[in-house]
């Protein structure tokens, strides 16, 4: 079934004005969607406020059987919702498959951790009174989300908020409204009660944000996309005093020590950084070898990146996708031919792949210098500029000197070297030997620049629970 046909969406699509949505590898349009106003959004705000106490007065396990039919419905659609994704966002259809595994995976997660939203009763410090600590949830939240994962980074905010007992309004990118909206009639089906997820779709972000982030009756704000959007909905949220988090920018290094296994290493190299086509906020930015294996590593990397099929995601056997848009091969244009003008070799691409629209190929980049603009630029696209280094204290500290931390990796295989690297990296996630490590049972988020709070896992509950204090006097 195309994506262009598929009945999740039906009922959303507008023959009129709105905004429209457009496939990045064949520039075709696919859909247009609603253009919510400020007035709906405020109705939606008021519809999420309505609906929550009832929702927060359900059982977790009753909320869990909600969530529960959620995920099932989204796994019976996986192809489906993978064609959305691919359609409106590019990625090779294995990755968008993969996508909504993984989206589908906070659901079925959070359905259960939400049971275990405990408090605790503290040794008082009255013997005529007692200390009883409770979880409550924050109130109605509201989500802004990128279009990278368009799935994903929509499931792992709503899951944990709805089992916490928390409404969610969502305004998704622009570029990916479709899965987002196909989600939202999925947890429709399932049970979940009208005004509790609700997806608005808008061409005018700055516009709408402004509402998520300043609205009295919005409890929180959660962020998925870059640090400078982050910074803006912070300031706005300031006014409100209202709950964050935030999944903002990574400038992510991945370091290969001597003793690393080479193999592995490069498998780990190619997971991290093609992935998307070099689009997530995790992707490897900054590869650092060690001299003694720099040579063999830049060799055997690049034959694996040569490999790389480029083309449209749809086409059985494409690896890296179309980039999201012309702006962006603008911008991964600009970073490889300025890196080259000051002396780094482009020892596989290094230019559009020659296609026609927004694809480029899979770029190794070799004799790059730590001045270069691409060693502190989010790149973002499929380009790995590969740094020299000697010894490990001088490799971390190169890592370790940008103003983001969200993800790093490192092969070695000394353990006393594993230690002390993993512990000296200012991120808030290390790879060590793993080029992957998204997963819902492990806390996801980042340090400095790079945000506030944690997605996934138990932490990812906590996010949108209240911690409240009882005193409970005069025994
Ligand atoms: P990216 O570079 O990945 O597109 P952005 O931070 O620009 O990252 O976008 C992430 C999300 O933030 C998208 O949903 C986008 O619409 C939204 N966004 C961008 N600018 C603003 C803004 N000024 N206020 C609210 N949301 C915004």
């Amino acid at each position: 079934m195309s994506a262009a046909s598929t009945p999740l969406l039906d009922e959303y699509r507008l023959d009129g004005d709105g905004l429209e949505v457009q496939n990045p590898a064949s520039g075709d349009h696919v859909a247009t969607v609603k253009d919510y106003s400020v007035d709906e959004v405020e109705a939606a705000i008021a519809a999420a406020k309505a609906a929550m106490p009832a929702w927060a007065a359900r059982t977790a396990k009753d909320r869990a059987g909600v969530l529960r039919r959620w995920f099932t419905l989204i796994m019976d659609h996986q192809e489906d919702l993978a064609q959305l994704v691919t359609a409106e966002c590019g990625k090779p259809l294995a990755e968008s498959r993969g996508e909504v595994a993984y989206g589908a995976s906070f659901v079925e997660w959070f359905a259960e951790e939400g049971k275990r939203a405990y408090g605790e009763v503290i040794p008082t410090h009255n013997p005529a009174a007692r200390i009883v600590v409770v979880k409550q949830p924050v109130g109605v939240v509201s989500a802004i989300t990128p279009w990278n994962f368009p799935v994903a980074m929509i499931t792992r905010k709503a899951a944990p908020a709805l089992a916490a007992g928390c409404p969610m309004i969502v305004k998704p990118a622009e570029a990916t409204p479709l899965s987002a909206l196909a989600i939202e009639k999925l947890a429709l089906d399932a049970g979940l009660p009208e005004g509790l997820f609700k997806i608005v779709t808008t061409r005018e972000p700055a516009k709408i944000g402004e509402v998520l982030t300043t609205h009295p009756d919005i409890r929180k704000i959660s962020f998925t996309g870059s640090t400078a959007v982050g910074k803006i909905l912070m300031r706005q949220a300031a006014g409100t005093v209202k709950r964050t988090s935030m999944e903002l920018g990574g400038n992510a290094p991945f370091i290969v020590f001597d003793d690393a296994d080479l193999d592995k290493a490069v498998a780990g190299a190619i997971a991290s950084k093609y992935r998307n086509a070099g689009q997530t906020c995790v992707c490897a930015n900054r590869f650092y070898v060690q001299s003694g294996i720099y040579d063999a590593f830049v060799t055997k990397f690049s034959e694996a990146v040569a490999a790389l099929k480029v083309g449209d995601g749809v086409v059985d056997g494409t690896d890296v996708g179309p980039l999201i848009n012309s702006a962006a091969m603008e911008k991964v244009s600009g970073l490889v031919k300025s890196a080259m003008n000051a002396g780094a070799d482009a020892i596989v691409g290094g230019a559009p792949a020659g296609i026609g629209g927004n694809f480029y190929q899979p770029t190794v980049l070799a004799n790059t210098t730590p001045d270069m603009e691409i060693s502190s630029a989010e790149i973002f696209g499929p380009v790995a500029p590969v740094f020299k280094f000697e010894d490990e204290a001088d490799v971390i500290a190169l890592a370790n000197s940008t103003p983001y931390g969200l993800a790093a990796y490192f092969y070695a295989r000394d353990l006393g070297r594993v230690w002390r690297v993993a512990e000296a990296l200012e991120y808030g996630m290390v790879g060590v030997n793993e080029g992957i490590l998204s997963t819902e049972v492990a806390p996801f988020g980042g340090v400095k620049e790079s945000g506030i709070g944690r997605e996934g896992a138990r932490q990812g509950l906590d996010e949108y629970l209240e911690t409240k204090y009882m005193l409970m006097g005069g025994l």
